[in-house]
Formats: C-alpha cells, sequence, structure tokens
C-alpha cells in the first residue's frame, strides 16, 4: 500500500489551522526545509502506526517527504522503517495525473495495490484502470480531515483475501 504523509497522515488543510482532536502538533525541517525562517507544522496522530500496521498491506512510503518520513513522521506514529518510492518532482506531471501516479505504477509492476493521498483525480483512477493489469484501490483522503475510522475500514475489506494471499510478504 502506497502511502502519502500530507493529508492522509498530516490534515495540514484542517479548516482554521486549527490542530484536529486526537493529533499532536511536530514542527520538523524535511528535506528543503533546513534553511526555511521557520520549520513546517505537522499535525500527527500517534495511534495511525498501529492502525496502519493492522491492514493487510506491505507499507511503502509515496510521499514528498520520501526518506524522511522514516526518520521524521514513522517514529512519531509507531511504524518502523518501511520502504520508499522515490517520485519525480511535482513539476514533472503530464496529462493532468498526479505527479505520483505512473512512479507507483511501475513501481507495483503488476502488483495489486492501494494507494492512499489526498490527490488522486478520477483522471488518476481512469489511467491506473486502463494501464495496470491488476486491482488497484486509489483511495483518496481529504486533506481537511486525515485518515479516519472509516478510512481503515474501507482499505481492510480491500484486496478481496484471495488477493492478499498473493500479495508478496515483504517487497
Ligand atoms: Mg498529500
Amino acid at each position: 500500500m502506497f502511502l502519502d504523509v500530507d493529508g492522509p497522515l498530516n490534515p495540514f488543510r484542517a479548516p482554521g489551522e486549527r490542530r484536529p482532536d486526537g493529533y499532536t502538533t511536530h514542527r520538523l525541517r524535511p528535506r528543503g526545509w533546513e534553511d526555511a525562517p521557520k520549520p513546517l507544522r505537522v499535525w500527527l496522530r500517534p495511534d495511525h502506526g498501529e492502525y496502519l500496521l493492522a491492514l493487510p498491506y506491505t507499507l511503502v512510503w509515496a510521499t514528498t517527504w520520501e526518506y524522511d518520513a522514516n526518520t521524521m513522521i514513522g517514529p512519531v506514529i509507531g511504524l518502523p522503517e518501511l520502504p520508499v518510492v522515490e517520485l519525480p518532482h511535482w513539476s514533472d506531471a503530464t496529462d493532468g495525473l498526479c505527479f505520483k501516479t505512473a512512479t507507483l505504477v511501475e513501481y507495483a509492476d503488476g502488483r495489486p495495490f492501494a494507494w492512499v493521498d489526498d490527490m488522486i483525480t478520477d483522471r488518476d483512477v481512469d489511467w491506473v484502470h486502463r494501464r495496470h493489469p491488476s486491482s488497484a484501490l486509489l483511495h483518496r483522503v481529504d486533506p481537511r480531515i486525515g485518515l479516519l475510522d472509516a478510512d481503515f475500514r474501507s482499505l481492510e475489506e480491500w484486496p478481496p483475501a484471495r488477493l492478499a494471499a498473493a500479495l508478496p510478504e515483504d517487497d
């Protein structure tokens, strides 16, 4: 399962710039923010890692945080070090697709996958279903709200058991 940070784990568009209930505030300096006047404010839920690890997926970071997700985000929410998809620059997006879409399909290499992100649009869903030979669940999360129980329930119900059994243990 490809996992984004800003949006699903960090509801950075929460109304009124107020920290949503259950979240803790972190001020971080990922790559590119080292010299910024202020660190980046990030809201995270310490229990999200536990819920994510309970899902029937191999988790993979698919975020502009890239390797910083393993040092700055994972430890806060209780995730172990995860594989990281190296993404193109956001400005490299074409065809109205999210800049991650083509790279994630390539990384999946024909395997079924779920993708949790706030930037998914119908165009991405269409494109993936035309190009990807097996099942894909593109699950959009509202960046004003972040991952909710209902999201975890949908992710738990997918993939069907026979697909879960076919997924590699650790890849
Ligand atoms: Mg995002």
